[in-house]
């Protein structure tokens, strides 16, 4: 038999290569006005027509290209930005792949002036479907312009894939805000048809954003405030919006290296500071940049994708929530017990070769209460906790700190806190709900169910992040019945629930067989309701799907698995931890679903008691 392997033609090829790259008109757009942006332009033009259907151009007045270059930007691999693997990790410039302006051409008709200031004619090519039509020198001006038409004209597959002109405009804009949000010293113009649908002036980045976002009735940048925080692994820029301005769709941005990016854990840290400040249905709007050591971070897990790895996170999500904290002064709104915090997180500035002490976090990657394999187990029992408060014998443990291996334990600082302030450790139990002790100012109570509800969040949430939860097999399996129209809002949850300790068989039949459950649960009850009843809520989460998702099955979770809403005794040791644990919790004042957890009685209110 003959050999069978060759290699594809360069037009498959390319046409293969489009698919990873070019979805959809806004990928045109993007790919396009960030090459005019790496070509130095002060000014872009963008035009549309249908959507981006039947025309995407985009002209710049950057440095141009040669007659050569004219010609070799349409090969793949062909890049003027970097040169070999190292430039890799330290790319400053959009683009760098060389594999855009190749794609683009294999499934679309796109004809290209171009002219450098130095040379007297420009160059002029078409191209379509990656076969080169013609070549020739023009007149023009000194720039770039790339038309590009009929995107898809010859796979049709994609073209019926494109969504409504509404749906693909929307993605056209939303490309179009990520670029110019970056770059507001670059005047930029939109033209949707014959309309020019945006005209942005260079101009500084709260004017660009009230350009962009901002309309005669509502001056966006009136409701922002600024952050900004310089650290030697970060400096976090740019603007939050006051809580007042809050609505049910805002604007929310991160960049990093000038980069757009998604950042799920990141959105988090900013949600979580304005916690208490604005309603759950409310959203802040939030323009938040990142500047990072290119080596510090991975921009290349893939040509669309917008999400990136950082080497840091986690001290960058605690700089990140202490700088929105800062900024909402979020340490004076929300009652908080007197601490001395002095209002400011401490943020180290520029110190060489010292690992940033961040503060506290709720979400600790490195800290893993159930141990693993490069972390010793602290001295407490952690586990007593969950079960209930029945281990009668745990004795009060002495904070080790030598024993923690992970550089931060949310429990070391909060132990600080708590030894600084809550005088002596001694509590009292009322109506074995409360837990009350003396703190500098008064008398702290404490509601103990609706801490334990906070602690079980957090480390429900935590081990979904983590993807590591604990779990206690069922010596007698359940199994669960779904209806048909459930099944679907099962699966979006079904990953989570396994991290927290669920494990689930699926049966022949279509059921499932409950073999696990989370270890914080009693197993003594049917989970089912509880799993029922966490369908339910998923079905009405809105928003940012993923994160409304988890933080419903871990309030769900904790409320379940909470000391009873009865009341329980407990003793001086289980208060102790509780209490450690509370503290330990970020947003310790409140319940997840924003119910008070401690109310301190002052001592000048106790005093007026005796006048
Ligand atoms: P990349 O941006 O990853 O380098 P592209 O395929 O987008 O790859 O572009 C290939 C090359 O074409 C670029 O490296 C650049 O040299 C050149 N180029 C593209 N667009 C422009 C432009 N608007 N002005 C000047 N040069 C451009
Ligand atoms: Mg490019």
């Amino acid at each position: 038999m003959s050999d069978v392997i060759h290699l594809l033609p360069d037009s498959v090829a390319n046409q293969i290569a489009a698919g990873e790259v070019i979805q959809r008109p806004a990928s045109v757009l993007k790919e396009l006005v960030e090459n005019a942006i790496d070509a130095g332009a002060g000014f872009i033009q963008v035009v549309v027509k249908d959507a981006g259907r039947t025309l995407i151009q985009v002209t710049d007045d950057g440095k141009g290209m040669s007659e050569t270059d004219a010609r070799m930007a349409f090969e793949r691999h062909a890049t003027s930005k970097i040169k070999d693997a190292q430039d890799l990790f330290s790319i400053r410039t959009m683009g760098f792949r060389g594999e855009a302006l190749a794609s683009i051409a294999a499934v679309a008709q796109v004809e290209l002036r171009s002219r450098r200031e130095e040379d007297e004619l420009g160059t002029f090519v078409e191209i379509a479907g990656s076969r080169v039509f013609k070549q020739e020198s023009v007149q023009c001006a000194k720039g770039t312009t790339f038309m590009v038409k009929n995107l898809f004209f010859n796979v049709p597959a994609r073209r019926r894939f494109l969504k409504s002109d509404s749906v693909e405009k929307n993605h056209l804009f939303n490309e179009f805000y990520r670029i110019v949000l970056v770059h507001p010293d670059v005047e930029f113009s939109f033209f949707d048809g014959d309309e020019e649908v945006y005209h942005l002036p260079a101009s500084n980045l709260k004017v660009r954003i009230d350009q962009v976002f901002g309309n005669v009735k509502r001056k966006l940048n009136q409701q922002l405030l600024s952050i900004e925080t310089e650290t030697n692994l970060v400096n976090v820029k740019g603007f939050i919006g006051r809580p007042e301005f809050a609505q049910k769709t805002a604007p929310q941005y991160f960049f990093v290296n000038g980069r757009y990016m998604r950042h799920p854990y990141f959105h988090k840290a900013v949600m979580l500071a304005y916690n208490q400040l604005i309603q759950s249905t409310e959203n802040p709007s939030y323009f938040i940049y990142f500047e990072v050591d290119p080596q510090t971070i991975d921009i290349n897990i893939h040509p669309t994708k917008t999400e990136i790895k950082f080497e840091n996170e986690q001290a960058l999500w605690s700089i990140l929530s202490a700088t929105v904290k800062e900024a909402l002064g979020k340490f004076n709104v929300v009652p908080s017990i007197d601490f001395d915090r002095e209002g400011v997180p401490d943020i180290p500035l520029h110190r060489e070769s010292e690992i940033i002490s961040p503060p506290k976090t709720i979400f600790n990657p490195s800290y893993n209460p159930f141990g693993t394999s490069n972390y010793k187990r602290p001295q407490m029992e952690w586990e007593s906790l969950y079960t209930g408060f029945e281990n009668e014998k745990s004795k009060p443990e002495k904070f080790d700190e030598n024993s923690y291996e992970a550089p931060e334990s949310q429990v070391i600082q909060s132990k600080m806190n708590i030894e600084e302030e809550v005088t002596g450790g001694i509590y009292f139990q009322l109506k074995n709900r409360y837990i009350i002790t003396s703190v500098k100012s008064g008398m702290l109570i404490i509601d103990q169910r609706r801490a334990h509800i906070r602690i079980l969040f957090d480390q429900f949430m935590q081990e979904m992040q983590l993807k590591k939860g604990f779990s206690q097999q069922l010596l007698f399996p359940e199994t669960w019945q779904l209806m048909p129209e459930d099944l679907l809002f099962f699966e979006q949850i079904k990953t989570d629930l396994h991290y927290v300790g669920f494990d689930f068989e699926k049966e022949e039949s279509g059921s499932y067989k409950i073999k696990g459950i989370p270890a914080q649960i009693k197993g003594t009850e049917s989970v089912i309701p509880l799993l029922s009843q966490m369908i339910e809520k998923v079905k009405t989460a809105t928003g940012d799907a993923v994160a409304v998702i988890q933080e419903r099955v871990a309030l769900s979770l904790a409320v379940t698995a909470a000391l009873p809403a009865g009341g329980q005794s407990l003793n001086n040791d289980e208060m102790t931890r509780l209490v450690e644990q509370l503290f330990a919790c970020q947003a310790h004042n409140h319940t997840p679903d924003g119910k008070p957890v401690m109310s301190i009685l002052t001592q000048e209110e106790i005093q007026k008691r005796f006048q």
